[in-house]
């Protein structure tokens, strides 16, 4: 291990050949946090006095999965690569010495978003998968959301120590399941096959699997980025072991040992390639004979099976010989050492994690300098030959301040938030004054725009926070001062830039499916809350909260985990221990309609006024929500890609400059549209009513109060008198908007949508029957299943209503005795496919339990 200085570290911040970004991403368990651990271990660290520990990951024993990861938070590492190392590296670089600023993100769906806010920092993603649960949905999930961000994939398959039989004598845990899965395997019939040939089989399979997604979501600006153990893109490792190893590493030693050509050797270390040692010959087909065995199991899997084995059998004496071959000293008190402990010292001396993995960084994952190269198109809103989108372009730290906060998080005094985020180019100093753009800034206004001071500017060292006086771009940093201006994330530039255009908003790929109303336990305290309800707003990418009535509160999460922590962290965290008292979770809903209506007609009561306006509410088309939500399609959007999309969908021409407003909250998949053919009186004002009751009834639709989904609106006439008198006033307009609007969706044949939960379940085939009974208790319906090549695990998925999924994953681990856990993401929004006016009907049953929930009367249109 080296130490550096903190102004070695400086010097190196600046050298952006030298420095790679990369998040951990995978399934939940699959072991990103124990890596990480194992990487900040092992590698160079700045040591002085008065630094602050702090967790990596934020970490939540007491919930669902032992110490799972919640939060992401970012760590740099030094890394000093050797010269032998260096033989096969061709890029650019700058010295032996290597940054790299590492990120481990959550796996649990819950918090995917999480995973956005790191990937938008990062340029490299480190793909974890467990090497016998294979790919699973959450695996797909995160490696998508990388190659949209434009993120380069590698890929460690993880829990290797899975596949060696002598290491599980000890496990009676429930981790060990995966082994039996593995070792129980074997054709009937067939010639029994040694465990590294079945080893190889379920590798190979896990690497030709991820590349296939990698194939089908690679953007083509990314060139080939599916991932090769041959060129040492892919490592294998044992997180819990601390050791790893790729095909180059191996190469390398048998390079260095008998005189073999390296790359030619690695070549043969992977594939169809067997080394017949009576022949002394390579081939590439296996002749069967006994003498014949696969490149890689000859020389990567059976060398490690005979440490492991001389290890865990305590027969020293070979073991010694096998170290002094391999050239593994130990020291003597670690000689004494017996059983997995001695395992985890010889493998980490000989294969140590830390040197495969981050070298496999360092030789297969961009800089900085290169990756916004290609990145700035996806990432800066303005025209790509601006001087901002040139500096992006460059990472030229003399360039403006290009700064995008992608998440705020908790400091360790409460109240506090360090805004989270990447240099892209300039640099940031404590003391700056900078411009911050949120998220509904638009050029040229005023709104959430905010000028303000950095105080401090923040890394975090292995597990240590270190104040540093500036940090240029290509780097991660924290930021103290700015809680007060951002509320989840924002672009920052110097005070004097007014002409900078924001980093694009980051797609979440999760929204608020359900939420809980909560108040204080002893009401006295309710000002705490509306405290604690901003600062859980802010720690959290997706939460949304609103009042319902004094003291009364809803909190909208992603789903039941989510909820649970989040109230969990506000009482203990953002207030004090103050106590909350909270309802049951309760599913959103959405409103939507299936057909066009006849325009509809409403004109402002009071018969002196002579105000009316007539709109048509008709469908809007799914792949136009889907590109709304996606953040293809919105006010932003520039004018020639907006037309483009929408004449695709059958819009005319010019229709896309009329619209007014997407909605709710300027970026809904709803849209008002002026399709008035004559000119139109006192515009302005007619705009701004009927906006305004667009983004209202948007929130609350005619049938339930539900948010609205896929519904154009199309005026057809609007008439606001000019004469004061017989304008009425705003209310009554607002009035007269809001009733022509409800009025049209419920002339529009109006349906109620539910979310529907993608639930992705692994399990052996003794639990099928038991897992199969509870889907259908729950309405769940299954539509694939099969068995993990290479595995006895059993792959299920299936829809189940988000409304019928509480209590389910507890359900499914308490009767296969937490041997599975299902993950449930969010699929799509079901239309209930009956009639919302009919109250024997499910939705119509909906409406008015939700209406009766809402203390909203029975509606007037039900029959
Ligand atoms: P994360 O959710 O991806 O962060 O996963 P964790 O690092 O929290 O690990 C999840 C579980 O897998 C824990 O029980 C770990 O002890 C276990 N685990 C992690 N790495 C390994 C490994 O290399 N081998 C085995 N057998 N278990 C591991
Ligand atoms: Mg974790």
């Amino acid at each position: 291990m080296v130490n550096f200085t903190q102004v070695e570290l400086r010097e190196m911040m600046g050298k952006k050949n030298n420095i790679r970004n990369v998040s951990l991403i995978a399934h939940l368990s699959h072991g990103k946090s124990t890596l990480t651990e194992s990487l900040v271990a092992a590698a160079g660290m700045i040591r002085h006095e008065g630094d602050v520990e702090v967790p990596m990951a934020d970490t939540h024993a007491d919930v669902a999965q032992p110490a799972m990861s919640i939060r992401s938070a970012g760590t740099s590492l030094l890394y000093e690569m050797n010269n032998e190392s260096f033989k096969s590296y061709k890029g650019e670089r700058d010295g032996d010495q290597y940054l790299v600023n590492l990120i481990d993100s959550p796996g649990h769906t819950d918090f995917s978003s999480e995973v956005t806010t790191a990937l938008r920092v990062t340029d490299g993603a480190l793909l974890v998968i467990d090497a016998i649960e294979g790919v699973c949905m959450q695996t797909e999930a995160v490696l998508c959301q990388a190659l949209n961000e434009m993120v380069r994939p590698i890929l460690c398959v993880n829990k290797m120590d899975k596949l060696f039989p002598d290491l599980q004598v000890e496990s009676a845990n429930p981790e060990s399941v995966g082994h039996k899965l593995f070792s129980g395997l074997q054709d009937e019939g067939a010639k029994p096959e040694s465990m590294g040939e079945r080893a190889y089989k379920i590798l190979s399979n896990v690497v030709e699997n991820s590349n296939e997604i990698m194939k089908a979501h690679g953007a083509e600006r990314l060139g080939d980025v599916q991932v090769y153990p041959e060129t040492s893109s892919v490592a294998f490792a044992s997180g819990l072991h601390g050791w790893a190893f790729t095909i180059a590493s191996f190469a390398k030693k048998y390079a260095l040992k008998c005189g073999v050509d390296e790359t030619k050797f690695a070549k043969r270390l992977w594939g169809d390639n067997f080394y017949d040692s009576a022949k002394k010959k390579w081939t590439r087909k296996n002749s069967g004979s006994d003498n014949c065995i696969r490149g890689f199991v000859r020389f990567c899997y059976n060398p490690i099976d005979t440490v492991l084995m001389a290890c865990m059998n305590d027969n020293k004496g070979e073991l010694w010989d096998l170290c002094q071959k391999l050239e593994v000293s130990l020291r003597d008190d670690e000689k004494d050492l017996t059983g997995m402990a001695l395992v985890k010292c010889v493998m980490q001396t000989w294969l140590p994690a830390s040197t495969a993995l981050l070298e496999m960084m360092i030789c297969h994952l961009p800089s900085p300098l290169e990756a916004q190269k290609y990145r700035v198109e996806n990432l800066y809103e303005g025209p790509l030959d601006d001087k901002y989108a040139e500096a992006i372009k460059k990472c030229d730290p003399e360039g403006p301040l290009m700064l995008y906060v992608s998440k705020m998080v908790p400091a360790s005094d409460v109240g506090r938030f360090f805004a989270f985020g990447r240099v892209f180019s300039g640099r940031i100093a404590a003391g700056m004054k900078v411009r911050v753009m949120g998220p509904s800034y638009v050029p040229g206004m005023e709104t959430d725009l905010h000028v303000e001071s950095v105080q401090r500017t923040i890394i975090w060292m292995g597990k240590k926070q270190c104040d540093v006086p500036d940090v240029p771009c290509g780097n991660t940093v924290g930021l103290i001062g700015l809680d007060a201006c951002i509320t989840k994330s924002a672009t920052l530039t110097s005070e004097k830039e007014v002409v900078a255009r924001p980093i694009r908003a980051m797609k979440l790929s999760v929204c608020p499916l359900m939420f809980v109303t909560i108040n204080c336990k002893v009401p006295s305290e309710s000002p705490k809350l509306v405290q604690g309800l901003k600062r859980l707003a802010m720690s959290d990418p997706v939460v949304l909260w609103s009042k319902v009535e004094p003291g009364t509160y809803t909190v909208a999460g992603v789903g039941e985990l989510h909820l649970e922590i989040c109230l969990k962290d506000l009482q203990e965290e953002f207030m004090d221990g103050v106590e909350v008292v909270s309802s049951p979770p309760v599913v959103s809903f959405r409103e939507t309609i299936c057909k066009s209506c006849d325009p509809v007609e409403r004109m402002s009561r009071n018969k002196q006024i002579q105000c009316s306006l007539s709109v048509v509410a008709r469908p809007l088309d799914e792949n136009l929500v889907e590109a709304i939500e996606d953040g293809r399609l919105g006010p932003r959007t520039d004018h020639a890609v907006r037309s483009e999309i929408l004449a695709k969908h059958g819009w005319d021409k010019d229709l896309g400059d009329n619209i007014w407003c997407f909605g709710p909250d300027a970026v809904g998949p709803n849209v008002i549209v002026n399709r008035c053919n004559n000119i139109i009186q006192n515009l302005e004002l007619a705009k701004k009513v009927i906006v305004a009751g667009f983004e209202m009834v948007g929130k609350e639709g005619a049938l339930a109060k539900e948010k609205l989904h896929g519904i154009c609106f199309e005026v057809h006439n609007v008439n606001i008198h000019a004469d004061e008198a017989l304008k009425g006033t705003t209310a009554q307009l607002n009035k007269m908007v809001r009733t022509a609007l409800i009025e049209s969706q419920l002339a529009a044949k109006p349906r109620l949508l539910e979310p529907t939960y993608i639930v992705a379940i692994q399990c052996p085939k003794s639990a099928l029957s038991t897992i199969y009974g509870i889907l259908h208790q729950r309405n769940g319906s299954v539509y694939e299943e099969f068995v993990r090549e290479g595995t006895m695990l059993h792959i299920l998925k299936a829809y189940v209503p988000v409304y019928d999924s509480f209590g389910l994953s507890k359900a499914i681990s308490a009767a296969t005795s937490e041997l599975v856990t299902p993950q449930c993401i969010f699929g799509y929004w079901s239309d209930m496919c009956s009639d919302p006016f009919q109250a024997n009907a499910p939705a119509g049953q909906m409406v008015l339990d939700i209406r009766k929930r809402k203390k909203m009367g029975r509606p007037s249109f039900q029959k």
